[in-house]
């Protein structure tokens, strides 16, 4: 911080005295009284290096130390990171827009799924276009249904009709209920954890960095995938990336919680067992909605 000079007695901003060139109550470097246009440049400069060496620093730590970071706020060292909802944000954001910007750039319509293993069954073989039709009785049968009063079954024949249309309609939803229950993550890493690590706020940290690690994972995955021709391929990039969270997830475990392997893998599995089920009614309910909007 050289050449920061002290201009006034008092903070302009909270009026505490001023001891140096940055306030000690607010944080405010005192302002030059003739401000000059390269002061305001080097401002900015300096505001947006700052920012993104902290990005950066917080991603490499984010990505090589599953866990650390989450045992770093947990333990007052929080300066020299980003704050954990703003990572989450920033590469949750970055997720959702890196499919649009993909099929922008490559004109294909590369859209943004995250790869779960029903739609790994079978890549190679395209759904061929089948075309069935409602008998008038199933029609009915399900226009009584109490779902399909809301959604109408016109709606369920072109969702028939167009199955691929459909799935991938489905399909689009994953992330936005991943994005949604990240907080029921915490809430289940709480109920495990609760007399390790008790309050519900530090499992929301490790949620938090759990899911900013999932989206920049699933991030680079859609990007590499982009320049994929070979359908296989791209399925074993799938498959490694899920394999990957897995490992990661229980890694960052290992070093929030502690315990022995033994104890990490079998609560990593009832918690995932359990995050599974709820998943799966947030997916139902979504494909509700997908079918009403489709
Ligand atoms: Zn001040």
């Amino acid at each position: 911080m050289s050449g920061a000079k002290r201009y006034h007695d008092l903070c302009l901003n909270c009026s505490a005295p001023l001891s140096g060139a940055w306030c000690s109550q607010c944080g405010q470097k005192d302002p030059s009284p003739h401000p000059l246009l390269g002061e305001l440049v080097r401002e900015a400069t300096h505001e947006l290096a700052h920012w993104d060496g902290k990005l950066l620093s917080t991603m490499r730590e984010l990505v090589l130390r599953p866990g650390q970071l989450t045992v770093d706020f947990l333990g007052g060292r929080r300066a020299r990171w980003l704050p954990p909802l703003r990572l989450y944000l920033i590469t949750s954001l970055v997720y959702f827009l890196i499919g649009p910007t993909i099929g922008a750039i490559t004109h294909r319509d590369e859209r943004v799924q995250i790869v779960l293993p029903s739609s790994l069954a079978a890549p190679g073989a395209e759904r061929e276009a089948q075309t069935q039709v409602l008998k008038p009785e199933v029609a009915t049968a399900i226009d009584n249904s109490s779902i399909m009063r809301i959604v109408g079954s016109q709606k369920l024949q072109r969702a028939i009709e167009n199955p691929k249309e459909f799935g991938d309609a489905i399909s689009r939803t994953y992330p936005k209920v991943i994005f949604l229950l990240m907080p029921v993550v915490a809430l289940l890493l709480w109920g495990a954890y609760r007399s390790t690590v008790p309050g519900y706020v530090p499992h929301l940290y490790f949620s938090l960095h759990l899911h900013a690690f999932g989206f920049s994972a699933f991030a680079v995955l859609h990007l590499l995938r982009a320049f994929l021709t070979n359908k296989w391929l791209a399925l074993s990039l799938g498959i490694a990336a899920l394999l990957t969270l897995v490992w990661y997830a229980t890694a960052a475990m290992r070093r929030v919680y502690g315990g022995s392997w033994g104890r990490i893998v079998g609560t990593a599995a009832v918690v995932g067992a359990a995050y599974s089920v709820i998943f799966l009614i947030a997916i139902s309910s979504a494909a509700i909605v997908a079918l009403a909007l489709f």
